[in-house]
């Protein structure tokens, strides 16, 4: 699946890799051109800290000696990857809890249903039984595209029609899980920004609701981030951490974006675990997330 993600991140390494060669036209590392570097990794969205870092290393190593873009996007690479390590971590489903439920959270248009399809696909693949909530009450698409990925992957869905109280429906949906046995259950959320207070609270009174059933619950709570909106990705996290108890991290569209830097600034930023990332709109494009695949994909 290398070959996958590194199609997926080619936007990203490209623009990374035309950024690093217009940088060094001269062989011999000098100042201005670690001052350059340093402005193409910002602009990647990998912040301030990790270009310095690169940056650092290379004036360390290299300076007024020769060097290859290919030496550049090594260090890049060991970089990224040293960054990423701690927080690539997969999501263990814990089989003690019977529902193991997963609460998506995110802005609309982060890929929150798409990724609750994938995931559903991928844990009935692994012959666990899943059960679905269509907990974005608000709106009538959201509902309906998830009873979609409920008929593509067999998984049974609980839902209300629109305007539904979607604490109310978390509740049904839990209570019924737990009766017919379902290893898991993946709770959709709202994710309307106009009123963040409203959604917070919202959120809230879900995990609240959720606990009279099992007060163990949630065990994950997963924020899905769009990659490419850069810098306001790192804000969403931010809000939705402190108010949603994020457990962990799922990127997604690191396939339409020259801006997969982000993720590094989040791990460094946030240190949430990040378990997947999603490379296109099949049902097959989630990944687990690993910090040597995808420094090695996006360094080039
Ligand atoms: P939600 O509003 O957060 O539930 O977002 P959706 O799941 O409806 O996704 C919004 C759009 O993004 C849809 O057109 C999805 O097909 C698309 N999408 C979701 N994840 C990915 C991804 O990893 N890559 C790409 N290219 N598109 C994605």
């Amino acid at each position: 699946w290398f070959q996958r993600l590194a199609t997926g991140l080619k936007r990203s390494s490209d623009q990374l890799t035309g950024g690093i060669t217009a940088v060094f036209t001269k062989k011999r590392l000098d100042e201005a051109m670690l001052e350059e570097l340093e402005d193409v990794l910002i602009q990647a969205d990998f912040g301030v800290e990790t270009a310095t870092s690169v940056t650092d290393a290379l004036r360390r190593d290299r300076f007024d000696r020769d060097v290859t873009t290919a030496e550049v996007r090594a260090v890049l690479a060991g970089e990224v990857a040293r960054v990423l390590a701690p927080v690539a971590r997969p999501l263990d489903i814990d089989p003690a809890h019977k529902p193991f439920v997963i609460l998506m959270v995110g802005v609309n248009g982060s890929g929150k249903t798409t990724t609750i399809g994938k995931l559903a696909q991928k844990l009935s693949a692994e012959g666990k039984s899943v059960m679905l909530a269509a907990g974005d009450t608000f709106r009538a698409a959201a509902i309906e595209q998830l009873q979609v990925w409920g008929r593509r992957t067999g998984a049974p869905v609980v839902a209300k029609p629109t305007g539904a109280d979607a604490s109310g429906l978390a509740f049904e949906a839990v209570t019924r899980a737990r009766a017919e046995g379902s290893d898991v259950l993946i709770i959709d959320t709202a994710g309307r920004l106009q009123n963040r207070d409203e959604l917070m609270s919202e959120l809230e009174k879900i995990v609240r609701v959720i606990k009279k059933v099992d007060p163990t619950a949630p065990h994950a709570t997963l924020l899905t981030l769009d990659a490419t909106t850069g810098q306001n990705a790192l804000s969403q996290v931010e809000i939705f951490g402190r108010r949603a108890g994020v457990s962990g991290l799922v990127m997604t569209k690191l396939d339409g974006t020259a801006r997969g830097g982000i993720l590094v600034s989040i791990a460094r930023k946030h240190g949430l675990p990040v378990h997947f990332i999603g490379v296109g709109e099949g049902v097959d494009d989630l990944e687990p997330f690993k910090a040597d695949d995808f420094a090695r994909a996006i360094a080039g």
